[in-house]
């Protein structure tokens, strides 16, 4: 229950204007970006400082109600919405880069900066920051680090917590720790690691010591059509296979290509059933070795047409169908949902061939666009959302998937995490035991599971943490 004293105490810390309360306002944040589960937070406030934050979970703490951390919302596994009501705390207003130190390769930002704008500021040094969600134009940095979001350079590259040297977090009972810090390596347990991918559900991170990358010094950039997905897929595992370790190797199947086409009319040979976006990256003496070796092993699987950028431009529009291939899904559907599952690469091919036979078995149309090169899918689930027994099919499709990626020894979640779309998966993959340590690994941050409840661990455990009001809580 919210009162009037939590809400004028909220507006003593961030003014009139930080805090929202309005039911009609609050249905901007019921949902994030996986649009399936709708739930409406009783209070939003936002700070500006890493005090603000500080003071505001003390104030959430004395009133005994869930703290959920929010950044851009462009979630795909419902970690940002509050379950069990309660506030969030949207970090979005927290958007400064505090420092740039190019010769320790390192910048500190706070967690509302958007992705896109760390590389934004260094790039005209020569720098970037390496992690790079498809979402990077909005999704925060906060949120990549709850989420250890990855990319289609992530292939080479690494995903989030490859790039981070530290973090600034804010724990329940409003104290505020660091975790790693701006030189590499820090003594004692990996704190900083065990913090990335908490989903929210540790603290809200405040600020982040990123690392920046050297931005290679050359690129090829290959867009490469096949009459079959089977052999897309089988050449992804070849080039790796050949000791050739692209930036990039990225897929879009033919439900996608049937989207780009009716929104962008994309020209592309008219049997193609699959394109791959692969990018070299590195020295330029390398490269053009390494695309010649590429085009043989795409052409050995039948490839029907390779297309070598020449310029920046052209490496561009090479990119767009992969780019646009999301967008343009809403061609052919109303809804989808993006799920998010990993494969062994070398599966790609069987497990291509069992998402399309699950589209069959539930009269549904899968489209995929994907991280090949990790073997991180990513079925779109075409469907209606106003129509109840589609949604039902679709969300019985996702877990016939997500279930076989297990059993093919891949993982629930490449890079999405786990949130409330996910968490019914987590015994497919853990034991009962692995899952205890997850949680006692959680009350040691949050004892009383103040902060996201309900994400990652499944609803019907009788053992998952909730807020149980019988802790005191600590004195502020
Ligand atoms: C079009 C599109 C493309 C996408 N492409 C990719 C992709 O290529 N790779 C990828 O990994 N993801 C991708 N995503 C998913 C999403 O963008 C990422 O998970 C991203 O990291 C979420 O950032 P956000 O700021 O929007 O976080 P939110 O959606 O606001 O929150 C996500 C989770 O992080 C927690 N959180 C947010 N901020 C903080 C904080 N400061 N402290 C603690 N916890 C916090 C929230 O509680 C929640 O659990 C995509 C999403 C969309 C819509």
């Amino acid at each position: 229950m919210i009162s009037d004293q939590l809400i004028a105490d909220l507006k003593s810390i961030v003014g009139e204007k930080g805090v929202i309360a309005n039911p009609d306002e609050l249905v901007v944040y019921e949902t994030d970006g996986l649009s399936l589960f709708k739930h409406k937070p009783d209070l939003v406030v936002f700070p500006n400082s890493t005090e603000d934050v500080s003071r505001i979970v003390q104030k959430a703490r004395q009133a005994r109600i869930p703290i959920v951390p929010r950044g851009a919302g462009t979630g795909l596994s419902g970690g940002a919405l509050p379950e069990k009501g309660g506030l969030v705390i949207a970090t979005t207003k927290m958007n400064q880069i505090l420092e740039i130190d190019l010769r320790n390769r390192c910048a500190l930002v706070e967690a509302g900066v958007v992705n896109i704008h760390i590389t934004n500021a260094v790039k005209k040094a020569g720098f970037h920051f390496a992690p790079d969600p498809s979402s990077q134009p909005v999704s925060t940095i906060g949120g990549n680090v709850a989420e250890n979001a990855g990319g289609p350079h992530t292939l080479k590259y690494g995903v989030t917590t490859n790039h981070i040297l530290g973090l600034e977090m804010v724990l329940g009972d409003g104290s505020v720790v660091w975790l790693g810090g701006k030189t590499q390596e820090s003594p004692g347990y990996d704190l900083r690691g065990l913090a990335i991918g908490n989903e929210g559900t540790f603290g809200i991170v405040t600020k982040v010591w990123v690392r920046l990358t050297k931005l290679p010094q050359s690129y090829r950039t290959m867009r490469v059509a096949f009459s079959s997905v089977d052999d897309a897929a089988k050449t992804v595992s070849d080039i790796i296979a050949s000791g050739i370790v692209p930036a990039a190797a990225e897929f879009v199947d033919f439900v996608a290509l049937d989207a780009l086409r009716a929104a962008f009319h994309l020209q592309i040979p008219p049997h193609t059933r699959a394109l791959l976006v692969i990018e070299l990256d590195g020295l330029e003496v390398s490269l053009d070795r390494q695309a010649e070796e590429v085009r043989r092993i795409c052409e050995r699987n039948n490839a029907i047409e390779v297309l070598l950028a020449k310029n920046e431009k052209e490496r561009t529009a090479l990119w767009f169908a992969r780019k646009r291939a999301f967008g343009a899904l809403g061609r052919l559907t109303p809804s989808y949902i993006t799920q998010d599952g990993m494969v062994p690469r070398t599966k790609l091919p069987q497990m291509m061939n069992f998402i399309y036979q699950t589209a069959e078995k539930y009269g549904l149309r899968i489209a995929n666009i994907f991280h090949a090169g990790d073997g991180n899918l990513h079925p779109c689930i075409l469907f209606d959302e106003r129509k109840e027994d589609e949604v039902r099919r679709a969300l019985e499709a996702s877990t016939d998937i997500i279930r076989k990626c297990v059993e093919m020894g891949g993982s629930v979640t490449g890079e999405h995490g786990v949130g409330l779309e996910k968490r019914e998966f987590m015994p497919f993959m853990f034991s009962e035991e692995a899952m205890n340590v997850m949680k006692k690994i959680k009350q040691v941050f949050d004892p009383d599971n103040v902060w996201n409840p309900g994400k990652i661990f499944p609803p019907n455990d009788s053992h998952r943490p909730e807020i149980t009001g019988k802790r005191k809580p600590a004195p502020m």
